[in-house]
């Protein structure tokens, strides 16, 4: 028994929500060799999705795909400034089109490993073509050339990797960002490919709430050794950050409990449930706008989970 899939809408997203700027023309990825191994590579545009991956004697493992063809093809092109192994692995950190569009355009050799949620999603990819345009200046050529190239290995909780003298390891610790969160870790490096679980100063509860982004982040912390993330959407950060989310999601939780308690509408809770000042940024930031309304859009997901 499967439950239904439902995907993501934008006139489901609450008024004041921006849209996320991936577009990546013109973006170059920089190698940044993390030590034993393991390589991100970060994207010269801020937002447009940081890539990455491991070396090992045998083969090369490959974090996320990227969101088209040409810039899955400079992915393998960085790789080869590195390496000339062949490309044995690539893992897709959550089923979303800058994440997975780019599987095409991989080797046929290459195995692609993705959590179960994820691999149910990624068969959704024309309707998420239409959902993500918005997001590349409504420019659909950006996905020409994609075609589905679906899972060849699916996990639930912890998939290895022996890459011969180095593993990489998939860890799912819950529905965070998305149902199928995928976090690579690479524990010679101490450092863990993030995706999505970690964007701006607090994080998205895009297809879940806080109640269980902060489970998943609660898992992550207690089970990994982590040094560095490297987060598909912002740059390179500590391990700290996963402490300041979990902060602010018990916040968001115990507020939005009070406000159900209390008998507030959606709407109230949306007004009533502001960020601590811990979590806002100064007016005068350009970001601040943007970060109220991510944080409106957490009120409204945990709301709904908790007066269903
Ligand atoms: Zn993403």
């Amino acid at each position: 028994m499967s439950e239904k899939i439902s995907l993501l809408k934008w006139e489901n997203f609450p008024k004041g929500f921006s849209k996320w700027k991936l577009n990546p023309t013109g973006a170059r990825l920089e190698v940044k060799d993390l030590g034993c191994g393991a390589y991100a590579l970060l994207s010269s545009i801020p937002g447009v999705n940081n890539t990455g991956f491991v070396v090992g004697e045998q083969g090369v493992l490959v974090i996320d795909a990227h969101f088209s063809v040409p810039m899955a093809h400079q992915i393998q092109e960085r790789i080869r400034e590195v390496t000339d192994k062949p490309l044995t692995h690539l893992v897709n950190l959550n089923y979303h089109g800058d994440h997975t569009f780019g599987n095409c355009a991989f080797p046929e050799e290459t195995v692609i490993i993705q959590q179960r949620e994820t691999a149910r999603r990624v068969l959704f990819m024309e309707e998420e073509k239409d959902f993500m345009t918005p997001c590349v200046d409504n420019d659909p050529s950006i996905f020409d050339g994609v075609t589905l190239r679906t899972a060849d290995v699916e996990f639930e909780e912890y998939y290895k990797v022996d890459l011969g003298g180095c593993v990489v390891e998939c860890h799912y610790f819950g529905p965070a960002n998305t149902p199928g969160d995928t976090i690579v870790y690479a524990p010679g490096a101490k450092a863990a490919w993030t995706g999505n679980v970690t964007g701006g100063i607090f994080g998205l509860a895009l297809e879940t709430d806080a109640i269980k982004f902060r489970e998943t982040l609660k898992r992550f912390i207690e089970t990994l050794d982590v040094e560095v993330l490297v987060p598909a959407h912002r740059t390179m950060v500590g391990a700290e950050l996963l402490q300041e989310y979990l902060v602010y999601f018990s916040e968001v939780t115990d507020g939005v409990k009070q406000a159900v308690r209390a008998g507030w509408s959606l709407e109230e809770a949306m007004d009533r449930v502001t960020q601590s000042k811990a979590f806002s940024l100064p007016p005068d930031d350009p970001m601040a706008v943007v970060m109220t309304g991510r944080h409106r859009y957490n009120v409204k997901r945990t709301y709904l989970a908790l007066a269903n």
